[in-house]
């Protein structure tokens, strides 16, 4: 620390413990968590820019202080919502009550902060003026595993759901195969907008879209993903290998197992490849320690 600094927390140390005192002959006891007052508090008392206090603020707020333990050291740390630092007469050395930091955040409701930002997106100008409606994602938000596939079709464009159609009831028969039902998974496609005539996604959508659909799994953080079809694949994992290269063996994203296979509707027009699909599942299913009956 320079000089010239030194003088100055001195200075705001100072003034700071100055008010504290001027506080207590107030008969003032408790002050309000000192990381919303320290900048304006340090300001008013020293004089100081307003960046000077919150460098103040901003280098005891990010740890565990105790609370000052004598009226020496008055910048102290209450990091908790319902904490008042204690201001009494004398040294201080009564333990300051902490609650636990703040609770995990509502995954619905951080997902709900998403869907109503995928509603009004227009990244797309294309799809955002044919769409009749954005398609979010389903299921459950703490979902030990999620289906990634690609886009909205017609039947989820006009129902808001991904996987509502043809391809989706079968959808549906595979997890049901897995002894799973569709409330335990989370379904979400990398596109939240239905390319016109179900055209293949340009790489522009898909980069526009990938923060929505990485948030999401940032939100659900699923310990497996399913990546349904080679659009899904490819552009969560960042490749350009095919469908075929990448079936058969575990990916990692961001420190979760992916699972690629076929999507349903392509299996609709090639029916011969369900026999794959479901060596994938149990697979997937396997390494869940979800036990398949015998079929
Ligand atoms: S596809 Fe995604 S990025 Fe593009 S307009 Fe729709 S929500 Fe926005």
């Amino acid at each position: 620390m320079s000089e010239l600094q030194q003088n100055s927390s001195d200075r705001i140390h100072n003034a700071i413990r100055q008010y504290l005192e001027s506080l207590q002959r107030s008969g003032i006891r408790q002050l309000p968590r000192l990381p919303d007052m320290a900048p304006s508090l340090a300001t008013r008392a020293a004089g100081q820019p307003a960046h000077a206090a919150s460098a103040v603020s901003e280098a005891t707020s990010t740890q565990t202080v105790p609370i000052a333990t004598s009226i020496d050291q008055p910048i102290a740390l209450a990091h908790s919502d319902n904490i008042a630092a204690p201001v009494s007469q004398g040294a201080m050395t009564e333990p300051v009550q902490t609650s636990p930091p703040s609770v995990e955040p509502d995954p619905l409701a951080a997902l709900d902060r998403v869907r109503r930002e995928v509603m009004h997106c227009t990244l797309c100008h294309e799809l955002a003026q044919t769409r009749t409606q954005t398609v979010f994602g389903t299921g459950n938000p703490s979902a030990r595993l999620c289906f990634l596939g690609e886009a909205p079709g017609a039947d989820e464009d006009r129902q808001g759901e991904p996987f509502v159609g043809a391809a989706g009831r079968l959808l549906d028969k595979i997890i049901q195969a897995c002894t799973l039902k569709r409330e335990d998974v989370y379904i979400l496609n990398v596109l939240k907008c239905r390319p016109p005539n179900n055209r293949t996604p340009l790489p522009e959508e898909t980069a526009n879209c990938r923060n929505f659909f990485e948030r999401q799994l940032a939100i659900i953080q699923p310990e497996f993903i399913c990546c349904l079809g080679a659009v899904a694949s490819q552009t969560l994992l960042r490749t350009t290998q095919s469908l075929g290269r990448l079936r058969g063996q575990w990916h990692d994203y961001q420190g979760i197992r992916v699972m690629v296979t076929y999507h349903p509707a392509y299996l609709l027009r090639a029916p011969d490849r369900k026999r794959d699909t479901w060596e994938d599942m149990k697979m997937l299913m396997h390494e869940m320690g979800i036990e398949l009956p015998a079929r």
